[in-house]
């Protein structure tokens, strides 16, 4: 008999989205793949130097459980330069992936019963670690907002019991990138709340212009002392699968994230700390650029395919890369007719009849939203994309 707790989550469901691509493909039908939340490219060249140095210095031992000391300077360095105060080591754990940090901050700061609040549309993941620890997570509506929370809506979710809040921005899945007001008012309510803020600005290096990415600390430095930075190389860098990201808050957070992680996974993988050591170190900026001109160059592609689409408006696609349509059009219209539209039908119609995969909405708390990744070949965007929306189109 499993443990109860197994029945509290599932799995992931944007990673169950691309299984069913994968199951299809195999059957042997051509799929163009928009499931994926990593960008299609190759590896940054200052990275497989650091590797392969370290395999050929015959780097093989554990490090400290919570990353090596200079890895976690070179990253004091980089977070200080990105919110213009100084940051030191020992308040930055380096985890296996920015899921870790996330995993480890609920962990040490949810206890059972504790709210979280969390802006819906929703990264799947983000519920599912409050649940693990004990919490309730509590959903913002954003969608009559433009995805962005509404402070009032914020103001009345919150009860004894709020602990935390978990702003990401730019946002999986809608693509919203929060403005300096709306950060600084979330700020300024975990204060007066006395709430933690858990910041995740995983996709913060793909803030399409006009729209900029500021982290929440550097508009309100009172708020740094209640607020922990989650971040990783996954998306800036496209390197989800060498599993390297941080958290970054207070010390005595950071001291018990240490104790967690050194039950856990202890350190993580020491080549990829190598790895991103050498590329922080080597101070080039070359590859992160190109990959921000490659996904603006595949959003541009995108948006302007997507224009087409008659009964579904424009994506926001503000930052991130992901374009995430809302379906309320159609299926106002599916329901005049006399029949229900639901976001999952649409994405079982969209990959057996277009042989192009996405992601349903009720992935993200959403019933009617569909996210499509625009981090693949520009080729293959431009196809999917095309069959997407003669299919769509279908449905008026
Ligand atoms: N946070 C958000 C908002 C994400 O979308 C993702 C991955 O999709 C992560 C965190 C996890 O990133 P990592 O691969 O570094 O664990």
């Amino acid at each position: 008999m499993l443990a109860q707790r197994t029945t509290l989550f599932k799995s992931s469901g944007t990673a169950a989205a691309s299984d069913a691509a994968k199951a299809v493909a195999v059957g042997g039908k051509d799929v163009i793949d928009l499931t994926s939340g990593e960008i299609w490219s190759h590896t940054a060249p200052s990275v497989r130097e650091g590797a392969i140095a370290a395999i050929n210095s015959n780097i093989n031992r554990y490090t400290d459980t919570l990353g090596l000391m200079e890895l976690r300077h070179a990253l004091a360095r980089k977070i200080s330069a990105e919110t213009a105060q100084p940051w030191s080591a020992d308040e930055i754990a380096v985890t296996t992936g920015a899921k870790q940090a996330l995993f480890n901050a609920a962990m040490v700061l949810v206890n059972p019963g504790d709210e979280v609040l969390i802006p819906a549309p929703y990264w799947t993941t983000f519920p599912a670690q409050i649940i693990v620890a004990g919490g309730r997570p509590v959903f913002i509506e954003t969608k009559h907002n433009h995805f962005v929370p509404r402070p009032a809506d914020l103001a009345a979710a919150i009860t004894r019991n709020t602990k935390a809040i978990v702003i990401n921005t730019p946002n999986n899945p809608t693509g919203a990138v929060y403005d300096r007001d709306i950060l600084a008012s979330m700020a300024q309510l975990a204060i007066d709340r006395e709430l933690w803020i858990i910041f995740d600005e995983c996709y913060g290096t793909f803030a399409h212009a006009p729209h900029v990415h500021h982290p929440i600390v550097t508009l309100a430095p009172r708020a740094r002392g209640r607020t922990l930075i989650v971040n990783s190389f996954s998306k800036s860098l496209a390197l989800t699968g060498w599993r390297i990201g941080y958290l970054a808050g207070p010390k005595a957070v950071i001291s018990a994230v240490k104790a967690l992680q050194s039950h856990t996974t202890s350190n993580p993988n020491v080549i990829a700390q190598h790895a991103l050591l050498h590329h922080l170190e080597s101070g080039d900026a070359t590859f992160q650029m190109q990959l921000q001109r490659q996904v603006s160059d595949a959003r541009a592609l995108g948006l302007s395919i997507l224009s087409a689409l008659r009964s579904v408006p424009q994506p926001i696609a503000q930052g991130g890369f992901y374009f995430y349509l809302d379906l309320s059009g159609l299926q106002r219209s599916a329901k005049a007719r006399g029949h229900e539209l639901n976001a999952d039908d649409v994405v079982s119609t969209l990959l057996m009849d277009a042989g192009v995969a996405t992601v349903s909405g009720t992935a993200f708390g959403d019933p009617a939203g569909v996210r499509l990744s625009y981090g693949i070949d520009l080729k293959l965007l431009e196809h999917g994309l095309r069959r997407l929306t003669a299919t769509l189109d279908t449905w008026k």
